[in-house]
């Protein structure tokens, strides 16, 4: 059995003009860990006991270390995340409610993977990457099997990028179907654009830091697996700000009643703000990737700081 749930679409025309019919939204906030980092973890964890896992480690911003506490929770595996200072408290409560041991260890997610490392070889724990791991990949490939088997017409992908686990699973899944033609917009806040950045050296680069209220999309440097697909293959890369991603998370909250952190509104942001880069496409589908960082009262908070800060005219939210 599965540790992910299968989730609904909806089609909703509240997103993106243009050319735009309306946007399929995959609602991958509502797995029971909040997010669709689930599907590859829970993937991984079927493997890990399969092979005699007996305790998994993890570092992690917050999200796969959820999804991992929970698949501990629910198999019996004992699980350890080790987060950097900037996971908020209550997230770190949440993984720990799940019953998991939380350390915290470093300023960014770089710094609690090397001691994640560390621990894993000195007392032969198995280790979970976030987002370089096939197993992962393959995980996150099964959310558009289901879209498929639900009979959702779609034109274009768009997905918000972090590390690339999620964009690789998308192309995984595109393949497995010989959908390949299908272009995938993969959406980045400008803080943290490892993926922009790369694709404009033609080369890997490593961000000297990160700099946005998205932290789910702050890995300094991209997967290598998933800069090779993206230049490769049908990706468009694009870069939303912090600004406009909080404001989509407020037009889906006030939309669809649906609170998501502000690295899943990145996505939705890009159908309101790069509606010209979707020229071809009258659906796209929308991985409404979720996140557990975020509360009504953040929400709201980094929304009044945006707002606060500058009067723009072009605000997504501000209708
Ligand atoms: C992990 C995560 C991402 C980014 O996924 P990657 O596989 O690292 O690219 C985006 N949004 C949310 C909510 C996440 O938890």
């Amino acid at each position: 059995m599965p540790f992910h749930i299968e989730t609904p679409t909806i089609t909703s025309r509240a997103w993106g003009k243009g050319s735009l019919d309306a946007a399929v939204l995959k609602l991958d906030a509502l797995q029971p860990t909040g997010s669709f980092k689930l599907r590859g973890v829970g993937a991984w964890f079927e493997h890990a006991i399969a092979n005699g896992a007996r305790r998994v480690i993890c570092p992690s911003g917050g999200n796969a270390g959820f999804a991992a506490a929970y698949c501990g929770w629910r198999s019996g595996v004992a699980v350890t995340i080790v987060v950097p200072r900037t996971t908020s408290e209550e997230v770190r409560r949440a993984i720990e409610g799940a019953g998991a041991e939380v350390i915290v260890f470093g300023a960014a997610f770089d710094e609690a993977d090397l001691h994640a490392q560390a621990l894993a070889r000195q007392n032969d724990w198995a280790y979970l990457h976030p987002f370089d791991d096939p197993l992962l990949w393959r995980g996150h490939s099964t959310l558009i099997d289901e879209v498929l088997a639900n009979g959702d017409a779609f034109d274009c992908v768009v997905t918000s990028v972090g590390g690339g686990g999620l964009l690789i699973g998308i192309l995984e899944g595109l393949e497995r179907h010989d959908l390949r033609n299908i272009p995938v917009i993969a959406v980045e806040t400008e803080g943290a654009a490892s993926l922009h950045s790369s694709l404009r050296a033609n080369e890997r680069v490593t961000l000297d830091r990160i700099d946005t209220v998205a932290t789910s999309l702050g890995a300094k440097r991209i997967a290598e697996s998933a800069f090779q697909r993206a230049r490769d293959a049908n990706v468009l890369c694009v870069t939303v700000s912090d600004n406009q991603a909080i404001a989509a998370c407020l037009k889906l909250a006030n939309t669809a009643r649906i609170l998501v952190e502000p690295a899943c509104g990145a996505s939705l942001a890009a159908l309101d703000v790069h509606c010209e880069k979707f020229a071809g496409c009258r659906r796209p589908l929308v991985e409404v990737c979720g996140g557990i960082g975020v509360t009504i009262e953040k929400l709201l908070r980094w929304h009044g700081a945006s707002a606060g800060a500058q009067s723009r005219p072009d605000f997504p939210g501000a209708q």
